[in-house]
């Protein structure tokens, strides 16, 4: 093995891919299903143990054979499948961009309190969801509304309560930027988010405007598919 090259897989930046990470954060979760006494751990721990590239004509590589395991929790899928819905919504950004040039987008962050346990988390998520709808049926939202991706985050505090929060992308006609009649400033959103959430307190509500074109580097628009794509679960999170 000593004069045999490593390959390094790199994304279109040229950074290195986390392959090697990713794969030992595998291992350790493969580790602990197989702790727990999981039949699925073997599986987990075959997890894209071997890939296969292919050397394209411009001299990058690309993952053209590999195998999966696809537990809801494996890094390594996880990691996979929010470049894919990533990529993917990349995409079907551009074309509603290119179909409805003056629309715009708006990154929306909705929180509610912390659900103290599991149990509270699951009965939550689904008032969160229906709290949701409302909000995009309320007419000072939907008039002005084209279209919307929506993500759950779910992130754990150090006393074992959850934060379960949305991402939403909103895709809004130029029309809502002009006059009050169509405009929503953040205590506006925080005010529907509360009506719709039926909460005695005022939830923290994040709203901002999403620039579509490049200004330094990476455009927020792209930024913000990507924080809508993400992983629902971190690893970081379940892993300890
Ligand atoms: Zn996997």
């Amino acid at each position: 093995m000593a004069n045999k090259k490593i390959l390094q897989d790199k994304n279109s930046y040229g950074k290195p891919r986390p392959w090697r990470q990713k794969k030992l954060e595998n291992l350790r979760y493969a580790e602990y299903l197989s702790i727990l006494l999981y039949k699925k751990a073997h599986k987990v721990q075959g997890c894209a143990d071997v890939l296969r590239f292919r050397k394209l004509p411009d001299g990058s590589t690309k993952l053209y054979q590999t195998w999966f395991c696809k537990s809801r929790l494996c890094p390594l899928c996880n990691w996979r499948r929010s470049l894919k819905n990533s990529s993917q919504l990349t995409k079907i950004l551009a074309e509603a961009h290119r179909q409805h040039s003056t629309a715009r987008f708006i990154f929306l962050t909705l929180t509610e309190e912390n659900s103290v346990d599991g149990v509270d988390l699951k009965r939550r998520l689904k008032v969160l969801t229906h709290a949701f709808f409302k909000l995009v049926h309320y007419k000072k939202v939907s008039k002005n509304l084209l279209g919307f991706v929506r993500s759950t985050e779910i992130t754990t505090n150090a006393n074992g309560s959850y934060h379960q929060h949305l991402h939403v992308l909103l895709f809004v006609k130029s029309a809502y930027f002009k006059g009050t009649g169509n405009y929503l400033s953040q205590a506006d959103w925080t005010n529907l988010w509360q009506k719709a959430l039926k909460s005695s307190y005022k939830p923290i509500v994040n709203v901002e405007a999403v620039r579509v074109n490049k200004s330094k580097g990476k455009s927020s628009l792209l930024a913000s598919a990507q924080e809508t794509a993400k992983y629902q679960v971190k690893s970081a999170d379940y892993m300890t």
